[in-house]
């Protein structure tokens, strides 16, 4: 595909020389490529909801509104953003392992947001501040499995777990939930593990799901409004990794969907799969400029104008076990025939954006585009240290460039 590799870098090009770097360049063809095979795999069961701590940009916030139908926040900033954007309150659904009184209190006070309470204190809580407002507030509980498949970047249950209530602890907390005034219960969430490029794994954990939100709401006699499943989706970030195929994952669990659908309980369940860098992961560049080059005892560095400051994820600091390179390529082209260590401007030997990178000879002013870098971005990444300029936030949509990096 070199047309679309050059008509790529020309775009990222263009981005670096109009707004300067380093840059974020998202690109909404890519995010609606993804919408478009999520549906057709998935919408015959499931609607979509996007987690806007995978990347909070205001003006993809914006363009989501009709193209999701909700949005998963997890915290008061979270929710002004989405507010601030023209979401609705009964389109937000709010986790958070430690929500704070305030953060109840402004999701009661911005309407029927869906407060995904994660633990008995926190819907107690919520319960007294509707009581004393005269509301009833819509809830959702989020549930934490005993059981997590392997194959997964990360685990949020299946051991030892801040998130959500523990299945083995769920029959006695949801009764004593149901039962508050304050609150209507209108379902159940799961999020208990992502980054998996397995479709097997993905699948056996949404069996797992199935069978939770099964137990619970027998266990009730609660006919759910609403069942949310935190996808797992991953995407591919280094050299090996396979994208997932979404119409083999489709297939292998479609059967049992139908079943549960079938079941008269949750006949009228509105399912909803909930991700975030499966969306956005991939539809992100992040542009470098190398700075200077320097040889250094048998190694070339490349010193680059942002690197973990900007981007902490590929500097291989934010939850990665092993760490690996991203994908990158120098922007413009070239046989890759020298390895080279990219750097940032930091003064720490922490700020490493790749080591041994295969790429074409490198030159002062070149540019280094990082695959990938659509989620847990700028807002995941230490901005403030050592008072480098944030990265600029650029989206592309038809061709045409807009800096969209958010007001301090
Ligand atoms: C972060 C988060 C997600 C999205 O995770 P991805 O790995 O980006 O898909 C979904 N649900 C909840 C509750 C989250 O906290």
């Amino acid at each position: 595909m070199p047309d679309r590799h050059e008509a790529l870098d020309r775009l990222l090009a263009e981005a670096a020389a109009r707004f300067g770097t380093p840059a974020y360049v998202y690109v909404t063809e890519a995010i609606q490529d993804r919408l478009d095979a999520l549906n057709s795999a998935f919408g015959r069961w499931f609607d979509l909801s996007y987690a806007v701590k995978a990347n909070p940009n205001p003006a993809l916030l914006s363009w989501l509104r009709d193209r999701v139908a909700t949005l998963d926040i997890s915290s008061g900033g979270e929710l002004a953003a989405a507010t601030a954007q023209g979401w609705a309150p009964d389109r937000l659904s709010f986790t958070g392992p430690a929500k704070r009184d305030s953060e109840l209190a402004a999701a009661l006070a911005a309407g029927p947001v869906e407060v995904v309470v994660e633990s008995l204190r926190e819907a107690r809580a919520l319960d007294r501040l509707a009581r004393d407002a005269g509301r009833v507030q819509p809830v959702l509980v989020r549930l934490s499995p005993a059981h997590v498949p392997r194959g997964f970047g990360d685990h949020m249950a299946g051991r030892p777990s801040p998130f959500g209530i523990d299945v083995e602890d769920a029959a006695a907390a949801l009764a004593e939930i149901a039962a508050l005034q304050g609150l209507a219960l209108n379902g159940l969430h799961i999020y208990s593990g992502t980054q998996s490029l397995k479709p097997e794994a993905i699948t056996e954990n949404w069996r797992i799901f199935l069978q939770v939100f099964r137990t619970a709401c027998d266990g009730l006699d609660l006919v759910p409004q609403r069942l949310i499943f935190g996808a797992g989706l991953g995407i591919p970030y280094h050299d090996g990794d396979t994208a997932l195929d979404l119409t083999e994952i489709a297939a292998d669990i479609g059967p049992d969907l139908d079943t549960f659908r079938a079941e008269p309980r949750f006949a009228a369940t509105r399912l909803t799969l909930e991700l975030g860098r499966f969306l956005v992961g991939e539809a992100g560049w992040f542009v470098t400029r190398v700075v200077t080059l320097k040889q250094s005892r048998g190694s070339t560095f490349a010193l680059c104008d942002g690197g973990m400051n900007a981007h902490l994820a590929a500097s291989g600091h934010f939850g990665m076990v092993i760490k690996r390179n991203y994908r990158m390529h120098r922007v413009g082209g070239g046989e890759p025939t020298a390895r080279v260590d990219l750097t940032g401007p930091l003064c720490t030997s922490l700020d490493r954006l790749g080591s041994g990178v295969l790429l074409p000879p490198l030159a002062e002013g070149d540019l280094i585009a990082i695959h990938a870098s659509g989620a847990y971005g700028p807002t995941a990444s230490p901005t403030g240290f050592i008072s480098h300029p944030a990265p600029r936030e650029v989206l592309a949509e038809g061709g045409q460039l807009r800096d969209v990096t958010p007001r301090p």
